[in-house]
């Protein structure tokens, strides 16, 4: 009895008297009363649930888009770079991309505070350079792509692709030369492989020719998509050898005669990055400037190695950062009076999501484990290529279909990552030619052509 009593005086406590009036209009409240007064014990408790239940607001669960704790096998020195990045990034890219990317256009504000961060040509030993691991280089290149992959591409083109070439191809002077004020993001590099008619078949097919005279090097040719080379200072350009028709690496200076560049427009995904289309006409480049160690196609392939690792890595972070957002979004949007969170088929999106991103996380985390054991074989980087930027692509649209209307809008902080996520997937190897690659490494067939 005192039970019931207690039950009684609880829902009487939550109903609003100042409503009372208003509402004995509608209702006859001693009919209520009585028929409250019959209730045992569980229909009051349900009633009460009825009357209370809308009122309170649950807390949500953190956001962890970390969710087999993959990064706690960081050392503490590389967790508090990591934090120390994604706060960087939180703070000083995330509030200004959106203009950026809308407008095409490359924030050079950003370039002295990414310098400040000191992460260019991480992996790399001596030159101003950490000498770090590549697992950290690739947690660096995640934690970019969350934020943005147009500025994860324009550090991986600088410190992969530009730097890595000279790292590995060039000789000590052109070290000493490059390598230190590239690292401080002072010179800018760019990577020119593809060109207009030769995108996927590089590696038999570079129409651009070198030969060698009294005087230097005669470059001819285009190089089309070429990242960054639009303000770049230096551009590694890949010819064909008219002597002895093998490819050769060159840095090619922007002042040098005979180098222009066209910015490639109305891109739709990494608006960002400033993509160039290069002519070289007779253009002049001197043997001290050609790439001593880069002497076949094997030898770009080297630099492609590692800069596809650090491609999948990217994939991942574009990956988070679509599915944070927009889990954050389902937890604060409401329709049919509660959060989209709760409905189930929203919940079996988002654990799609988590699923693929937790794959993705633990095969590149597996992946720079075997580059710092030094056993990165190509089918390794273009499998985890294939498999990472092929379930971001799915990440990044259910991302966006769990969003609705909003989904597409720039503001809500997905529709950038559905964009870029297309070129990603592109980029440094198509899915089919990186398929190919681990197909040849399986069965031990080349299926190119
Ligand atoms: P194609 O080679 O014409 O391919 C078209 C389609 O045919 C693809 O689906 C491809 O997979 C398929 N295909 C081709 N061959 C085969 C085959 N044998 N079997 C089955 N399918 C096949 N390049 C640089 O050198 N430097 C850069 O900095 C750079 N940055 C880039 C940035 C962006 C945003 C983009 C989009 C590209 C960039 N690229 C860069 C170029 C990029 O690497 C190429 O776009 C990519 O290699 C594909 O070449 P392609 O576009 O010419 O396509």
């Amino acid at each position: 009895m005192f039970k019931k009593l207690k039950s009684i005086m609880t829902l009487m406590k939550s109903i609003d008297f100042e409503q009372v009036e208003k509402i004995s209009k509608k209702v006859d409240l001693g009919e209520v009363l009585g028929a409250v007064s019959k209730m045992d014990e569980r229909q009051l408790q349900m009633a009460m649930k009825m009357l209370t239940g809308s009122k309170k607001k649950r807390v949500p669960p953190p956001i962890n888009a970390d969710f087999y704790e993959v990064e706690a096998k960081l050392s503490p020195e590389d967790r508090a770079l990591q934090l120390k990045i994604r706060d960087f990034l939180e703070k000083e890219v995330k509030p200004i991309v959106n203009k950026y990317w809308l407008r095409d256009e490359f924030p050079f504000e950003l370039i002295p505070k990414l310098a400040e961060l000191n992460v260019c040509g991480y992996v790399f030993e001596g030159y101003g350079c950490a000498g770090g691991t590549s697992l950290m280089d690739g947690i660096i290149a995640s934690e970019f792509g969350r934020i943005d992959p147009s500025i994860a591409t324009f550090l991986g083109v600088q410190s992969g692709l530009a730097m890595g070439s000279i790292y590995r191809c060039g000789s000590e002077a052109q070290k000493q030369e490059w390598l230190p004020p590239m690292q401080r993001l002072e010179k800018i590099g760019a990577f020119g492989l593809t060109e207009p008619l030769v995108g996927s078949g590089t590696a038999g097919g570079l129409t651009t020719t070198c030969k060698h005279t009294d005087a230097g090097w005669i470059l001819n040719g285009q190089k089309k998509w070429i990242g960054n080379s639009t303000f770049s200072d230096i551009t590694i350009i890949w010819a064909r050898d008219l002597d002895d028709n093998q490819v050769k690496g060159f840095i090619v200076r922007k002042e040098n005669p005979g180098f222009s560049v066209e910015k490639i427009k109305d891109k739709m995904a990494l608006r960002i990055v400033q993509n160039g289309l290069i002519t070289l006409t007779d253009c002049l480049v001197p043997e001290t400037d050609r790439l001593p160690y880069a002497n076949t196609f094997k030898d770009t392939v080297e630099v492609l190695r590692m800069t596809r690792a650090g491609v999948a890595w990217m994939a991942v972070g574009c990956a988070r950062g679509a599915y944070e957002n927009a889990l954050e979004y389902t937890l604060q949007r409401e329709q049919f009076g509660k959060p989209i969170a709760s409905f189930q088929l929203i919940q079996n999106h988002l654990v799609e999501m988590l699923s693929n991103l937790t794959a993705m996380q633990t095969l590149v985390f597996r992946l720079s484990e075997l580059q710092d054991e030094d056993k990165l074989k190509d089918e390794h980087a273009s499998l985890a290529k294939v498999f990472c930027t092929l379930r971001t692509r799915d990440i990044v649209s259910r991302a966006r279909e769990v969003m609705g209307g909003n989904g597409i809008l720039l503001e809500y902080n997905v529709a950038r990552f559905l964009a870029d996520a297309e070129a990603i997937y592109s980029y440094e190897g198509t899915k089919e030619i990186n398929s190919l690659i681990v197909g040849r490494s399986i069965t031990g067939h080349s299926a190119f052509v």
